[in-house]
């Protein structure tokens, strides 16, 4: 499999890194210290398209492929240093604007396409609940058929985005019999319907510029043409977009995983003990070795992920590989590269800890490691 970038693609790549090295580095340790959303920094990646890198150029979007999305996604993460708004504008454009691209009505997309593509519009992705997280569907929120629509109840929780949010994807039981298949309904709500408003807002270990919070849904009516995809037809689109986020979200870790790589090469050759180079000694240098060989095989199965993305069948296997392999990697090299800085790893000021601190989340969301290898040992027929 050959993934030599096409002229086009070297071009976007670049055009990226120098866009996220300029702009989106400044700040990120005040930013995280206050936890405060850089609402300013969203709008000028609008401006470069980050938020629609998939969505057809006629809907607003740039209009690339599925592997140029990810190469796109792996500049961004390497040139952005504020970890948060990158996880940010990942769930925003995997689980928010590939469900409404991909299975929303020619009026919905018409109506919302080109304002999250742009920067205008954000979105958060809604499925997790107070008792329900690994096992989504069991969730207990419910849209029930009234006339003209449905009434929503229930309460969402750790929705990325949500405080800041203009529109939520909100996946609700119709039909809590049934479950996954024919049970779910996916719905699009805007901030501001009667009923909708944002609950607990949570502090967090790390990504702390990307907020989070409850959403709470107390008898909010929504019309029938906010449903995507078909009434009970949530399930199977959830999945669908958990696809493209455990591709194309740990697209963005591999960036990390290289500007990881940068700082340890430099400070192994900069740092001086004992009358030599840190980088000298083996304990160092194979750590660094083993961060490059995390970062060439993470990104290989990524860019192969992606591209089967559009080109294959199903991808469900190569979704839950790549998000396992990536983001264990991911937390392996910060955690690395911590102990390679010392005690000067430890403070904020050098920014490798709070790599390390926004990792940590990466095994978890889009389905934590554990719920990843139940997938693939799925797949094995165990
Ligand atoms: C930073 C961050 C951002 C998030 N963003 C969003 C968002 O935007 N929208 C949204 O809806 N949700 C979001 N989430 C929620 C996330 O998807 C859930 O936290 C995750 O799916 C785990 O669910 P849980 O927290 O309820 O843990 P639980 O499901 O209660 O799991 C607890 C532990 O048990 C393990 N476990 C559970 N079942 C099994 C099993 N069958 N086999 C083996 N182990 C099992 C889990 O792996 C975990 O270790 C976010 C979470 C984080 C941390």
């Amino acid at each position: 499999m050959d993934f030599s970038f096409t002229p086009d693609q070297e071009a976007l790549r670049d055009q990226i890194l120098e866009f996220a090295t300029r702009e989106l580095t400044e700040g990120a340790i005040e930013r995280d210290r206050g936890g405060v959303f850089p609402h300013d920094l969203w709008e000028k990646c609008g401006e470069m398209g980050l938020q629609g890198l998939p969505v057809p150029e006629s809907h607003g979007g740039v209009g690339l492929d599925s592997l140029s999305t990810a190469i796109a996604l792996e500049a961004f993460g390497y040139g952005c240093r504020d970890g948060g708004l990158a996880f940010a504008i990942g769930a925003h454009l995997l689980a928010c604007v590939i469900p409404v691209w991909r299975h929303g009505s020619e009026e919905l997309k018409e109506r919302y396409l080109p304002g999250l593509s742009n920067g205008s519009l954000i979105a958060v992705n809604a499925i997790t609940e107070p008792d329900s997280g690994s096992d989504a569907f069991a969730m207990k929120t419910r849209a029930v058929s009234v006339e003209g629509g449905f009434r929503i109840d229930g309460t969402k929780t750790f929705a990325s985005n949500g405080p800041v949010a203009d529109l939520a994807v909100v996946y609700a039981a119709t039909d809590p019999d049934r479950g996954f298949l024919g049970g779910i309904t996916a719905f699009l709500v805007e901030k501001g319907t009667p009923g909708f408003s944002v609950g607990q807002k949570f502090e967090k270990m790390g990504l702390r510029t990307a907020p989070l919070s409850e959403l709470v849904f107390d008898d909010v009516f929504v019309p029938d043409d906010s449903v995507i995809g078909g009434v009970g037809g949530g399930g199977p689109i959830f999945n669908h977009s958990m696809e493209w986020e455990r591709i194309c979200l740990p697209a963005i870790h591999l960036g990390t995983m290289r500007h990881l790589l940068d700082r340890a090469v430099e400070q192994a050759r900069t740092r001086k003990a004992f009358g030599q180079s840190i980088g000298k000694n083996q304990a160092i240098s194979h750590r660094i070795a083993d961060l490059k060989v995390r970062l060439e095989a993470a990104r290989l199965l990524t860019y192969r992920s992606a591209e089967r993305l559009e080109t294959a069948g199903t991808v469900g296997l190569d979704a839950s590989m790549t998000k396992l392999l990536v983001s264990e990697s991911l937390v392996r090299s910060a955690l690395d590269v911590v102990q390679i800085f010392g005690g000067y790893g430890y403070m904020d000021e050098y920014e490798v800890e709070r790599i390390l601190r926004d990792s940590i989340g990466s095994t978890i969301y889009s389905g934590t490691s554990e719920m990843q290898r139940n997938i693939i040992a799925g797949w094995l027929g165990l």
